[in-house]
């Protein structure tokens, strides 16, 4: 399973530096390890989301919380579960899109 770091260098650098501006000191320590595990299949045309853990079968549960970053385009968005990355929520970044398609047909 490809690298979030060599897939999207850009995308981890971002994200590490928008986590530590909120704080997120332990989020931002995980992003090197990350790997994207599945991309998801909803088809919107605007939806670059993907895993960096298996996909739930059913909710993330009480232990669930969002992360809202906030980049200069679009939306990036954390699924945590017990302070652990499980999802990505990557929208209206057509550039992320591509390369996440192109990696994860
Ligand atoms: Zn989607």
């Amino acid at each position: 399973m490809p690298r979030l770091i060599d897939t999207l260098p850009s995308l981890a650098k971002e994200i590490v530096e928008l986590l530590s501006k909120q704080n997120e000191h332990e989020l931002a320590a995980q992003v090197a390890e990350l790997t994207i595990v599945d991309r998801c299949r909803c088809g919107d045309d605007f939806c670059a989301t993907f895993y960096t853990q298996p996909k739930p079968h059913g909710s993330y549960g009480p232990n669930h919380r969002n992360v809202d970053l906030e980049p200069e385009s679009g939306y990036l968005i954390l699924d945590v579960v017990s302070e652990r990355i499980m999802a990505i929520e990557v929208l209206y970044r057509d550039e992320i899109r591509q390369t996440i398609q192109a990696s994860i047909p």
